[in-house]
């Protein structure tokens, strides 16, 4: 019997690897050209560490982590989510007492039992950026600018980012206190997972995406009256540096996230043509968070992007010419079988070089040869047949140029890549 992968998961052949590969590139070179820098963290932590870090109410922790029993009978689970291993690693090597702030990103696997369709997977790939230590709203507005950024530079066209203020634990009580008188009589009406939030967690009755919530909150009071002097002036400055960025965006007050260490800013970046998956990446502060996973006061902020849906957005649009490098810049290719050992060395050399080569391993006719290199895309053939081997040079033919000329063993290296260089 065939085995097909687990639910949820997807393969990346190589036809679609080098597209990964030239985004992934792309979103590296971003961070890093904003100061941040790669960690590489473990895929599974204890499952502690994400009901504190995500947060035990939230519907990560509550149905979409894989969790499992070692054979040590430890309760580890499948990183649902970047931040909190990034917390945790802040923490553990004491990354405080080093210069401030700490600009990290990563990039990788993550795991959620969440029910698979188009863009959501169960198992897919995030690319987030933290930067622990500084409470500047510039740090907010930097992060929010390399999210706008990266879709920007993949010629993704008709992003929204989404923005709002979540406020500090000194102002969102007396918040909290007037949603949840408005709430309240309309508690039979809301979902049950909206019905448990009402008491836990009532602001993210805000994010419900069911349409009978939605109608209910339509006229919510807003937590922009509610905000604190400090978290007011810290709302004003990010949205003044972003529209000096020249970075659209959209207030959006159901924008939330309700656990108590996220404070102020909160945002997420929508492609409507995505359809009903439209979130690409979002963030937010988490001024909290450090110290609820057991570190130093330490303000934070950061974002996480979905790599399936940013994929799925730029092959939708089309409109970028994706720069992908080909496989087989050389084939070498043999008149008759007997001169596969030559080709063989003289793969090697050109290999030596640098320069991407292959040769034909299936006995395949000198014709058969030239197709399958033309399918492949090589740049250049050399082929090796008698005359070759009996006056030590090869024909070298140029299939884009469609032009062949002679050229002595000795040169060969060298005229290959001076033909590449100019291509
Ligand atoms: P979150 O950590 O939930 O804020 O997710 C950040 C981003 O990761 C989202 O905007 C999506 O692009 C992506 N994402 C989250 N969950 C999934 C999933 N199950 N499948 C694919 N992408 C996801």
């Amino acid at each position: 019997m065939e085995i097909s992968g687990p639910r949820g998961t997807h393969d990346i052949l190589p036809d679609e690897s080098s597209l990964w590969y030239y985004i992934e590139t792309n979103l590296r070179q971003m961070a890093e050209l904003y100061g941040y820098s790669e960690v590489r963290l473990p895929i599974f932590e204890h499952t502690e560490l994400f009901e504190r870090g995500v947060g035990d109410s939230t519907d990560i922790v509550q149905k979409e982590m894989y969790t499992f029993e070692d054979r040590g009978k430890r309760s580890l689970t499948l990183r649902p989510e970047g931040t909190a291993s990034c917390a945790r690693a802040f923490i553990e090597h004491k990354v405080y007492n080093q210069a401030q702030p700490t600009k990290w990103y990563y990039i990788g696997p993550m795991f959620r039992y969440d029910r698979p369709q188009a863009g959501r997977y169960r198992q897919f790939h995030q690319f987030g950026v933290e930067a622990f230590g500084s409470q500047d709203p510039n740090v907010d507005a930097e992060v929010i600018a390399i999210l706008v950024r990266i879709v920007e530079k993949l010629g993704i066209k008709n992003a929204e980012l989404h923005l709002n203020t979540v406020g500090c634990p000194d102002c969102r009580p007396l918040y909290r206190e007037r949603l949840l008188q408005y709430l309240t009589p309309f508690a039979g009406e809301l979902c049950n997972d909206c019905q448990q939030r009402l008491n836990k967690n009532p602001l993210r009755v805000l994010d419900c995406k069911t349409t009978h919530c939605r109608e209910v909150v339509k006229d919510h009071p807003t937590l922009h009256s509610y905000l604190c002097e400090r978290c007011g002036q810290h709302f004003e400055q990010v949205k003044s540096m972003l529209s000096s960025y020249k970075v659209d965006f959209v207030l959006d007050s159901q924008l939330v996230r309700g656990l108590d260490y996220y404070t102020r800013t909160a945002f997420e970046l929508l492609i409507p043509d995505l359809g009903a998956q439209a979130a690409v990446g979002g963030g937010g502060r988490y001024d909290g968070l450090i110290e609820e996973c057991g570190g130093p006061p330490t303000p934070g902020i950061g974002f996480a992007m979905g790599l399936e849906r940013l994929l799925l957005a730029a092959r939708k649009q089309a409109s970028q010419a994706w720069k992908i490098s080909p496989v087989m810049e050389v084939f070498v290719a043999v008149a008759d079988k007997e001169y596969d050992r030559d080709a063989c060395l003289l793969l090697d050399r050109i290999r030596q070089a640098g320069i991407k080569a292959d040769k034909d391993y299936l006995d395949r006719s000198l014709k058969a040869q030239m197709k399958y290199a033309g399918k492949n895309e090589a740049r250049l053939v050399v082929v090796i047949g008698e005359d070759e081997i009996k006056n030590d040079c090869y024909i070298l033919r140029d299939m884009k140029a469609k032009e062949q000329q002679d050229v002595p063993s000795s040169q060969i290296i060298d005229r290959i890549k001076s033909i590449l260089v100019t291509s």
